[in-house]
């Protein structure tokens, strides 16, 4: 469906994680996702994901005011994703949030992303935390959750990641996109650049160049931004 239609169906669904991937390189996420080079079914294995975790206790753990719950299936009709959030904390909130069953008052969600590395550069973990809240948002009917948390495992720290509407823009138009691209089985050209040195489909991109000097230039670029070289 287009972008511009209300809400695609559960066949269009994309992976939200892929989020990640795009901000990167969206050659590297149409390499993974439209040509299926490295995550062998992908969409099946994480189309059954929804249906599975939504019949897993949702619940597991409350401390004083916070319900936290762990890869909870989250999925966005609007957007046309699925996915999981490591952690959504349900925060006692009576004026701003949802009942949820079981349980007495009412509880805002805040998605909570854990990270190996550390603080990235780009806006690549703010986008699928970003992502995950508008899922939240629209699974729940809730009112618009303001901030998610990221941890980073290397340096042990929580970040807390404002929601804007700038962020919230990007998501929407890059996840418009790389239904567009799913759609056209499109994978762009490759834009040699520092990113690359960190991708691990080095060995599947750079073969795909399109001409020899193109080759040259990349191994160039690429030995240019090695210290000592
Ligand atoms: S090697 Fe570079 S251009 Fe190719 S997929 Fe990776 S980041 Fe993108």
């Amino acid at each position: 469906m287009s972008a511009a239609a209300e809400s695609y169906g559960e066949d269009d669904y994309l992976l939200l994680s892929g989020i990640h991937q795009f901000a990167f390189c969206r050659r590297r996420w149409a390499l993974i996702y439209v040509e299926q080079q490295r995550e062998d079914n992908w969409r099946t294995v994480d189309g059954s994901l929804f249906h599975k975790r939504a019949h897993d206790p949702f619940f597991t753990e409350k401390r004083r005011d916070v319900i936290i719950t762990r890869e909870m299936a989250v999925r966005s009709r609007a957007l046309g994703i699925t996915g999981q959030c490591d952690i959504v904390e349900f925060l006692r909130d009576d004026e701003r949030g949802v009942p949820l069953s079981g349980r007495t008052g009412n509880w805002h969600p805040r998605p909570v992303e854990y990270k190996r590395g550390k603080r990235q550069e780009n806006d690549s973990d703010r986008l699928q935390l970003c992502a995950q809240a508008m899922c939240l948002e629209e699974m729940l009917a809730c009112q618009p959750i303001e901030q998610g948390c990221l941890y980073y495992g290397e340096t042990k720290r929580r970040e807390y990641v404002d929601l804007t509407d700038e962020l919230r823009d990007t998501a929407r138009k890059m996840f418009a996109e790389m239904h567009e691209y799913f759609r056209r089985g499109y994978t762009p050209r490759v834009k040699p650049g520092r990113s690359c040195r960190a991708c691990s489909l080095c060995d599947i991109c750079i073969p795909k160049l399109p001409v020899e000097h193109s080759v040259r230039k990349y191994i160039k670029d690429m030995m240019e931004d090695i210290p000592g070289v």
